[in-house]
This record gives C-alpha cells, structure tokens and sequence, in this order.
C-alpha cells in the first residue's frame, strides 16, 4: 500500500525568508524518492482548515512586520494547534515562527506580540541583530549530529526550565549569544532559529521529519537509504565556511 503524507504549509505568503521554503523542495524530493506520496497544504490566514489531517506542520520565518500579519489568524489556531501538538503532531518552525510558538515576542518597536504558548519560552529583540551562518551539535539521534544553516534575528530567545534546546552552539549565536542553546524541542515540535535552506543540507533532519510525519499518521516509517554523497558535501561545506568565518572575525578583533 502506498504511504501518504500532508504537509500544511502555514503562512507561506508571509513567512518565507532565506530560502525557508527550500525546505518544502528538500522534504518533498526525499519522500519522492522513496515512493511516499506526499502534498504540501499551503494555508493562508482566514483559511477555513483544521489539523486533523495535518501530518506535520512546517511554519517559516518571518520579519516583525511579517509576524504581526500573521499573529491574529494564528491567536485563533491556539487551541487545535495546542491540542494537536499534546497528541504528538510533527511541527517545525523556523525563527520568527519559533518565536510565535513561545509566551510572547517583544518586537523592535516595543511591540509584544502574544504567542501560542506551545514552547515555554519567551523573546526580547535585542539592539544587535545575531547574524552568520551557524553549526550546532543535536542530540536527537546517537552520536550526536550537526547541523549547519544561517540565523538572523534581533529576538533573544529564552527557554523555560524544563524545555530542551535542539542543540548547543558550536559556531554562531543560537537562540540568544549567551546560554549557547539553539532551538528547542517538545514532543514532536521542533522550533529553531536556522534558515539556510535548513533542511536540503541536513538530509538526517529532513528524514527525522519524515519518519515522524509516517509515524503519526501510523504508517510504516521506514526510510530507505539514499546516495547522500552532494547533501553530505554541502553539509561539510558549510560547515567549514561557518568555522572559518568565525576564526576570520575573532582574529580580525584581536
Ligand atoms: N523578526 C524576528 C527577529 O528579527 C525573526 C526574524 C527571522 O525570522 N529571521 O528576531
């Protein structure tokens, strides 16, 4: 039997910075490859849709203007999203989504912005924006992997007590310059601060949110082994780049 996916794309119109919908094409391709029949939803604010046949929400990011937009259809959503997430919807949320799936986003101007408290973290703009391509080392599979991608945020990210990070900082800022934590992970959400696009050169990610969406959905969720010699060798690459950049800018303080 054929296996199916339904990706909702929220906001799409709005959301969308540094190549975030890369990650629809890098999902889409690898499911394509594997025989899994997979449609991305795209849902506009006013769309009259709910979740029940959402198998895993992908949200952008978004510049403040762009989240103040967004931020009253999304109030609207709170409870099914909440009540969807506590029974284990895949979701993944880059920046200025991840911020919105916290208690609450002080814009630049002052603006507080009311999350959907799906994340116990909240976010401050600060007066530096963290920018640079980043590498974080993610605890979600044994060993360890790394993931590569490009932050650009005024917003400092603070997580609650009990919230885990999506990993530590190797090389960039993270979620505020300071705790060295970057993203955060709750059941079956995963938010974080890189674009890039994040998911074509982290290809492991991009299976992890597969074989959660075929999960969810109560599907077989076995993944057949791709060639991922060109997604590797991007991956290290960036790598590099966001290692030398780093060394280049501390010598160049010295
Ligand atoms: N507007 C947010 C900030 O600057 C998010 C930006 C983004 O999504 N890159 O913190």
């Amino acid at each position: 039997m054929s296996r199916q996916i339904n990706i909702y794309h929220l906001y799409p119109s709005q959301l969308n910075l540094y190549g975030d919908r890369g990650n629809m094409l890098a999902i889409s391709r690898r499911a394509r490859w594997r025989n899994i029949e997979l449609q991305i939803i795209p849902i506009e604010p006013g769309d009259q849709i709910n979740f029940d046949r959402c198998d895993l929400l992908f949200m952008g990011g978004g510049q403040d203007s762009d989240q103040l937009l967004v931020a009253a259809d999304l109030k609207k959503r709170q409870a099914e999203m909440r009540q969807a997430v506590e029974i284990g919807m895949p979701v993944f949320a880059v920046c200025g989504s991840f911020q919105l799936l916290g208690n609450h986003y002080t814009a630049v101007s002052g603006e507080k912005i009311s999350g959907l408290e799906i994340l116990d973290l909240y976010t401050e703009a600060g007066d530096k924006r963290l920018i640079g391509n980043a590498v974080i080392s993610c605890p979600l599979w044994q060993p360890a992997q790394t993931l590569v991608g490009f932050e650009n945020h005024a917003g400092k990210t603070y997580l609650g007590p009990g919230l885990k990070p999506l990993g530590t900082v190797l090389y960039g800022f993270g979620n505020n310059g300071q705790d060295k934590k970057e993203g955060a992970v709750y059941k079956n959400v995963i938010g974080t601060y890189l674009h890039g696009s994040l998911l074509p050169k982290n290809p492991w990610l991009t299976d992890y949110l597969l074989t959660k969406a075929l999960e969810y959905r109560g599907q077989d969720s076995t993944l057949e082994k791709l060639d991922d010699s060109t997604e590797t060798e991007a991956h290290r690459a960036a790598v590099y780049l966001a290692r030398s950049w780093r060394h280049r800018m501390r010598s160049s303080r010295a």
